[in-house]
């Protein structure tokens, strides 16, 4: 799986400079992926590759 977290930054000050080169309709969902949370099974939408979601993982990390 190709990941695209650098270009996303990017793509946004694009956007706001101009239309022409603005890539939003890729960006919507594009790097979504739908996960079930290992922990709580909560279903969720992240463009990380984790499998929790973000309450979890917070506990996890404090
Ligand atoms: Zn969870």
């Amino acid at each position: 799986m190709v990941k695209r977290k650098k270009t996303r930054e990017s793509k946004i000050m694009v956007g706001i400079r101009c239309q022409c080169q603005d890539r939003a309709v890729e960006r919507a969902g594009s790097q979504l992926r739908q996960v079930m949370c290992k922990e709580c099974g909560k279903i969720f939408k992240t463009n990380r590759a984790t499998y929790f979601c973000f309450n979890c993982e917070k506990k996890k990390k404090n």
